[in-house]
């Protein structure tokens, strides 16, 4: 990481103890990982996690950039598995800080007891499956090795931030941060020449408080991205006493919607059968409104190309209308692929950002970086002087954090071989010749086109109730059939190929690593369809998953907790 602060610095060792064999091995402890403790727990199964951080959170861990909050309401970025949860928190704005929803977490953890079985400050650096002995072998990078009947990831869709992939690094003289792994301590800006390299949602939130703090303030874009007003505050008190009226009901209204958020201004109906006028008007209160609406209002957004630049012309105007310098205002407006299908940011006065005297956009299309140099950042235009260099440049999405496991299935098969030309998974949840490893939000399955703390929710319990069936039915093996993986993936991408979505060169594809295979990473059919779906596969017997009663040590009901005798004394192993 070269010079760069991450938000592990300066953390003391703490004492850890760690099983040699459990019934299930959890890796990561952010809402997800919290979430399958507790579930995990519930049903009776023993747990033991692994977390890279030093503590809980997740991407509320790392993400502790100025300006970063949620973009789905805090209201329904909520746990709903516990009505008195929902009864004990509450949100202070509409679109929560990093800070309030660390807390949450911290609340979380805290009320239902979920740290204690999970050993911080560990990455796992392998996972592999022993086929005799029907366990998974986990190793980390502090010399644990760890046996287990299940084996859970819920490493995180967004937590591998991409390395800075600019050269010269090393020879900076000033401090250089990413969002995603923004350091615990705060970092310095008044008064400082700022550079920031980006421009999707971490950019897009963090661009205007830096533009208040620094003395100087670089954009370096590469692709503008299309941006919609936040319209943050206070919870509105008269809907959160709507939503409180029955908020468990509430949120399973979410799960029964495409995007796991309630349909608060959706007209159900194509852009292309009202009127201009209607269209526009419908535009303007999505505008207004705020949230994913203006991608939601009409139902054709992103699959019909006619509705789509509509859109994307209702947003060039407000661009236009929003940044004084006609130049400046061009350079900002997203050209090179349909609205809405690179992730859609909220913003709080982005555009009128670049109205400041202290803030500069540098279009690095027109004059490429050429590297980094002791003093700041040399385009082929010029060389720019900085103090600190923000990367807020995104992350290895969705797969990069599951390959990173190392991951060896049956026959010693690589899950990194396996996915050289793509991910392949039954419903996100399994991968074939992989057995009895489950992956929460794992590609192919909605993840992050839904709003996430109802897709962690609905994965965790699918998983908790695959494992208490197979504990209740002498089950000791489930894998997903790879005919039925085949054919999921073919569905995935034959609803991909019918949306707009294709033709963006975005995370959403893999489009913004390079060397990472292009194929759609989601099920885009709407979160309401996949769940139907899971209940239906689950109803009719779990059609596509292949389960084996296996006798010998590793019968289920059979594992528990194993310590070894240095447990007592606290140490590692
Ligand atoms: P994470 O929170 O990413 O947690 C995964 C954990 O696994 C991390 O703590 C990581 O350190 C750990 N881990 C990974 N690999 C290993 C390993 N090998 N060994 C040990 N530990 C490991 N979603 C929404 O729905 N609404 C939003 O408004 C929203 N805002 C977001 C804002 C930002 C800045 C970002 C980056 C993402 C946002 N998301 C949002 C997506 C967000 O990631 C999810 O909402 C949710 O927090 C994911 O929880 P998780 O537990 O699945 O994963
Ligand atoms: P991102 O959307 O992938 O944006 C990364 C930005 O960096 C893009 O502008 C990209 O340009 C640019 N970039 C990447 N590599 C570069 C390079 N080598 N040189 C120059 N520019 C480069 O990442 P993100 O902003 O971190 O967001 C990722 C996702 O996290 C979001 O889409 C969202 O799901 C979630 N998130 C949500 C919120 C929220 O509002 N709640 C906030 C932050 C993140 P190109 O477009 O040209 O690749």
């Amino acid at each position: 990481m070269g010079n760069s602060d991450t938000a592990l610095a300066g953390i003391s060792e703490v004492d850890r103890a760690v099983p040699q064999k459990v019934d299930v091995v959890l890796i990561g402890a952010g809402f997800a990982g919290l979430y399958a403790h507790h579930k995990f727990r519930e049903i009776g199964l023993a747990a033991f996690g692994f977390e890279a951080a030093p503590d809980i959170g997740g991407t509320w861990f790392w993400n502790r950039y100025p300006g970063a909050r949620c973009d789905v309401e805090s209201l329904d970025y909520t746990y709903s598995f516990s009505p008195e949860l929902l009864d004990e928190w509450r949100w202070s704005e509409r679109f929560a800080t990093q800070p309030e929803i660390l807390q949450y977490a911290n609340f979380v953890a805290d009320r239902f007891d979920l740290r204690r079985e999970i050993a911080f400050d560990t990455r796992v650096t392998a996972a592999e499956y022993d086929e005799a002995a029907n366990e998974w072998v986990v190793r980390t990078d502090r010399g644990d090795i760890v046996r287990s009947h299940y084996l859970v990831s819920a490493v995180g869709s967004l937590s591998l931030p991409k390395a800075p992939e600019i050269t010269g690094l090393d020879k900076f003289a000033g401090r250089w941060v990413q969002t995603g792994a923004w350091p615990r301590e705060p970092v310095d800006v008044a008064g400082k020449r700022v550079a920031v390299i980006g421009t999707g949602s971490s950019g897009i939130q963090s661009i205007p408080i830096l533009a208040e703090q620094a003395a100087h303030l670089t954009v370096f874009q590469r692709t503008p991205n299309y941006s919609v007003p936040a319209h943050n505050g206070p919870v509105d008190a008269a809907y959160e006493a709507q939503v409180r009226a029955d908020y468990a009901e509430h949120c399973r209204q979410n799960r029964r919607t495409k995007g796991g958020v309630p349909s608060r201004i959706n007209t159900g109906l194509s852009a292309m059968e009202v009127s201009e006028e209607e269209r526009r008007a419908r535009f303007e209160q999505a505008w207004g409104f705020g949230t994913f609406s203006l991608q939601a209002v009409f139902r054709d957004i992103t699959s019909n190309e006619q509705s789509n630049a509509a859109a994307a012309a209702f947003v060039h105007d407000k661009i236009r209308s929003a940044v004084k310098d006609p130049a400046i205002a061009e350079k900002l407006i997203p050209k090179t692929f349909p609205f809405g299908t690179k992730r859609l940011c909220l913003d709080t006065n982005y555009y009128a950002t670049f109205n400041r005297d202290n803030v500069e956009l540098v279009d690095i299309r027109e004059t490429p970086i050429e590297g980094i140099t002791r003093a700041g950042i040399r385009t082929t235009e010029r060389e720019y002087p900085f103090d600190l260099i923000v990367f807020a440049t995104g992350f290895d999405a969705i797969t990069g954090p599951l390959l990173a496991l190392n991951i060896t299935g049956e026959g010693g098969r690589k899950l990194r071989d396996e996915w050289k030309d793509g991910p392949q998974s039954y419903l996100g949840l399994m991968i074939a010749g992989f057995p009895n490893l489950f992956t929460v939000n794992g590609p192919s399955s909605p993840s992050v086109l839904a709003n996430m703390l109802q897709t962690i929710e609905h994965h965790v319990e699918w998983i908790a109730d695959c494992i208490d069936h197979m504990e209740k039915n002498g089950l000791a093996r489930v894998d997903a059939d790879s005919d039925a993986q085949v054919a999921w993936a073919h569905e995935v991408a034959n609803m991909a190929a019918k949306t707009l979505y294709t033709k963006a060169d975005s995370w959403y594809m893999g489009a913004n690593v390079p060397g990472k295979p292009r194929v759609f990473l989601m099920y885009i059919g709407g979160f309401d369809r996949y769940v139907d779906r899971c209940e239906a596969i689950v109803s009719e017997g779990y059609t596509g998953f292949r389960f084996t009663p296996v006798a010998g040590d590793s019968a289920p009901g059979q594992s528990s907790v194993v310590w070894t005798g240095a447990h007592s004394q606290g140490t590692r192993f």
